[in-house]
C-alpha cells in the first residue's frame, strides 16, 4: 500500500466524499475495489482504491451492513 501512495499521493479517490477532511499529508486507508472474498486481486494495484478516514469509515459501514443484510 504504501508504494500505491509513494505513486499517487495521500488522496482520495472515492467520486462520493465531499471532500472536506482532505488536507495534505492525511492518512490515506487502501481499499480494495473488488473484495478479496468476492475474488479480487489482493496486489493488484488497479483493484485499489484510496480514500480519507471519512470515506473509509463510511465504506466500512456500508459494507458492513451489505453482509449483515446477505446473512438474514
Ligand atoms: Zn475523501
Amino acid at each position: 500500500m504504501t508504494e500505491i501512495i509513494r505513486e499517487r499521493g495521500r488522496i482520495c479517490e472515492d467520486r462520493q466524499c465531499n471532500g472536506v477532511t482532505h488536507k495534505p499529508g492525511m492518512r490515506v486507508f487502501g481499499h480494495h475495489i473488488v473484495e478479496l472474498n468476492d475474488g479480487g486481486a489482493a496486489l493488484d494495484k488497479g483493484n485499489v482504491m484510496l480514500r480519507c478516514g471519512a470515506s473509509h469509515s463510511r465504506v466500512t459501514a456500508e459494507n458492513r451492513g451489505k453482509r449483515m443484510a446477505e446473512r438474514y
